[in-house]
């Protein structure tokens, strides 16, 4: 008998293995494809001798192979944090743009539901706020940044185009800044930076005077709205984040808190194009997907710290 069954691309990255974890607990057979780039098989090594799971490496960038019948296709393939695309320009504007394109393809062929993970990013350097869906954004196409926005952008016009061109059964998530275990300590994010620094007795790095504001949603919360907007049959995009804004500054004295920490903030450049302000307004997924964030940013940066204290002392 046919098991329901999931393909998730960077399924070994932070988000992509908590999306293979809940849908393994909601019953569904996942089969992961990653590259590794930024993925790590640590994140989903738990999950071999499942029977319910297999992954596959290989770049979503080429033609994807995957026998048998799919029920679901969630792209999550990308380098993700300012830093890793910083790093590696090419291969996010590659995997936005082809690996989507051969994502959707897989979906089509399959005839199964693709989402796409998108974000915040669309948004770009924001003028509303907070950002509601049908805000079009503030991209800079040829700064640092464009690489990300803008292949998330084509991303988004490609999956709509399957949707209204190709029938697809489409969704879009657009994903505000979340964080929690598994993250990477050298993503050079915010929140693992200062809890990394923090714990480590080193300086605090805030970037630009602090004052630009994020904010923060616990992981169990995003794969929860992420699941019940797959479920859903949403195929305009979906915020999904926590509206709890905080400035950078104020983020940062909460990691020296939460961790007893010593260590002192110094002020550092602020890089290009970073957006001032960031807060999605999230009454759509409360109203269609009766979802709304359940992990105070107390609660999450507890179990947060936690973690990357382990990995601290396994390092
Ligand atoms: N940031 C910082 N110090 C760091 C890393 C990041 O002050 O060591 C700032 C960054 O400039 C941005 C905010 O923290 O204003 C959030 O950055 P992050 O890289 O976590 O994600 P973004 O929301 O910019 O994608």
């Amino acid at each position: 008998m046919h098991k329901t069954t999931a393909v998730v691309t960077g399924g070994a990255g932070f988000l992509g293995s908590h999306l293979c974890d809940k849908l393994l607990k909601e019953g569904i057979k996942v089969i992961c494809i990653d590259n590794l780039l930024t993925g790590n098989l640590d994140n989903i090594s738990h999950l071999f001798g499942n029977n319910n799971f297999s992954f596959i490496k290989h770049d979503v960038t080429n033609y994807i192979y995957v026998g048998g019948k799919i029920d679901y296709v969630l792209h999550f393939a990308s380098p993700a944090s300012p830093i890793d695309y910083l790093k590696l320009p090419i291969q996010t504007l590659k995997v936005g743009s082809l690996g989507t394109h051969k994502a959707l393809g897989l979906a089509k062929d399959k005839n199964a539901t693709f989402l796409l993970a998108s974000t915040s990013e669309v948004y770009g350097d924001p003028i509303v706020h907070p950002q509601e869906e049908e805000y079009w954004g503030n991209v800079n196409p040829i700064g640092p940044r464009g690489v990300y926005d803008e292949a998330k952008r084509f991303a988004e016009a490609l999956t709509m185009a399957y949707y209204r061109h190709h029938g697809v059964n489409t969704r879009i998530v657009r994903i505000f800044n979340t964080y929690g275990p598994r993250m990477r300590l050298d993503d050079g994010r915010a929140l693992p930076a200062f809890v990394g620094q923090a714990l480590r007795g080193e300086e605090i790095t805030v970037y630009g005077d602090g004052s630009q504001t994020r904010s923060f949603c616990y992981v169990s919360d995003l794969v929860e709205g992420i699941f019940r907007l797959l479920k859903s049959n949403e195929t305009n995009p979906v915020n999904i984040g926590n509206p709890d804004e905080i400035t950078i500054k104020e983020f940062a004295e909460e990691v020296i808190k939460q961790t007893g920490s010593k260590s002192k903030i110094v002020y550092k450049p602020l890089p290009e194009d970073d957006p001032k302000v960031r807060q999605p307004d999230i009454s759509k997924a409360k109203k269609i997907l009766g979802w709304e964030p359940k992990v105070g940013r107390a609660e999450g940066l507890k179990l947060t710290v936690d973690y990357f204290k382990e990995i601290l002392l396994l390092t």
